[in-house]
């Protein structure tokens, strides 16, 4: 069936989806019918999103990441193919960002905190078992989707953090490495060198000017991160979420990304959902296990992110994250796929968003559904 002329299914009746915010959702349920553009080695269009009974008899190989993940579900893919479990799978393909210099939200490259230190965040979950592992606040480690990973596999916890992350991510045998690349310390130098006038810290400025310090140019303190979630040949879903997290955050923050049901979750049974965005509205809700739920009673993956983008703007009740009508300012994206292999994802702000999926077939850019039209 193509998504155009798809009848949206209606939400359980406890959904809070507000009438306006519908309306937008089945204007973009119906954009998000056009594949916005194909990528990678052997792309081809393959149609409505919502159309994946049409795609599939029984879910195949497929993976989804956020938008930045192009490369990233292909090489996951790719590695599905061969015989991969989708826990390693999603793993290899996030390396790829990690090792990037030019992500500046993810691993190797990633903006730091306000010290200049780069401080890393990731979490896995693996499917077929049950089971997950995590790392916050990791320091010098290139890779901590697969400390994370390590974490899972090879000790009895969830989560490690901070110092006794990176020790057992160097017993394991990673190098401890310097993270920060030029191009992230001359954003935070000038981040620290803009932010007051009130400060010791100055940018460059001539003989006669004042107010030195006081922000000449917005600095934009991006969030940033990949998800990934596949499926494998033998049917089984895995996911990882990895990221630097919030630009010049304070020291030992650990955003949403490490903490399972808000960054990332998954089950076999049902499907996987993640996230990428404002981390403290998802850590608040732990939005990905709640769109693995809401999946599990019935919603299609777009109509689950659409609830959890409708609970964060619930809940948001500071005038402070606010705008003028009383929504979030602020932004959070989410990722889901279910074992039907259909996909979907959804963005409290937005309009033009897309996130990346690949199948054997090649990847492509899918629209993400939003609550609340950018500037509208
Ligand atoms: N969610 C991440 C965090 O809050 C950042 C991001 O996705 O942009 O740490």
């Amino acid at each position: 069936m193509n998504k155009q002329t798809e009848e949206v299914k209606p939400l359980a009746p406890e959904s809070k989806i507000q009438p306006s915010s519908r309306r937008d959702f089945l204007k973009t349920s119906t954009m998000a019918g056009i594949a916005a553009a194909t990528f990678g080695a052997a792309p081809r269009v393959v149609g409505a999103v919502s159309a994946p009974t049409a795609l599939y008899k029984k879910a195949g190989p497929i993976a989804i990441s956020s938008r930045n993940g192009q490369g990233t579900v292909l090489k996951a893919i790719e590695m599905i193919q061969s015989g991969a479990d989708a826990l390693d799978a999603v793993v290899a393909g996030v390396n790829l960002v990690e090792e990037d210099p030019e992500d500046t939200s993810v691993g190797y490259g990633g903006l730091p905190n306000a010290n200049g230190v780069v401080q890393l965040d990731s979490a896995v979950m693996h499917g077929p078992t049950c089971r997950a592992g995590s790392v916050a606040c990791i320091e010098g480690i290139k890779y901590p989707s697969k400390v994370a990973k390590l974490v899972l596999e090879r000790t009895d916890h969830v989560n490690l953090m901070g110092k006794g992350a990176q020790e057992f991510a160097a017993m394991h045998g990673f190098p401890i490495e310097n993270l920060l690349t030029e191009k992230a310390r001359k954003e935070w130098v000038r981040w620290k060198e803009n932010m007051s006038t009130m400060d010791e810290y100055l940018p460059p400025h001539k003989p006669g000017d004042k107010g030195i310090g006081a922000l000449s140019e917005p600095i934009h303190r991006h969030w940033g991160t990949i998800h990934c979630s596949a499926i494998d040949l033998a049917g089984n879903i895995s996911c990882v979420t990895t990221t630097s997290g919030l630009a010049f955050k304070i020291p030992g923050r650990v955003g949403d990304s490490p903490i399972i049901g808000a960054g990332l979750y998954c089950d076999n049974e049902v499907g996987a959902a993640g996230s990428t965005g404002r981390g403290e509205a998802n850590l608040e809700n732990l939005a990905s296990f709640l769109i693995v739920e809401r999946m599990r009673a019935g919603d299609s993956p777009e109509q689950a992110c659409l609830v959890a983008c409708q609970r964060i703007a619930d809940h948001t009740k500071l005038a402070r994250l606010q705008d003028s009508m009383g929504r979030p300012d602020f932004n959070v994206q989410f990722y889901a796929l279910n074992m039907k292999g259909e996909v979907g994802g959804a963005e409290i702000r937005g309009g033009n968003g897309t996130f990346a999926v690949a199948t054997p077939e090649g990847g492509r850019l899918v629209k993400l559904a939003y609550l609340y039209k950018n500037n509208g």
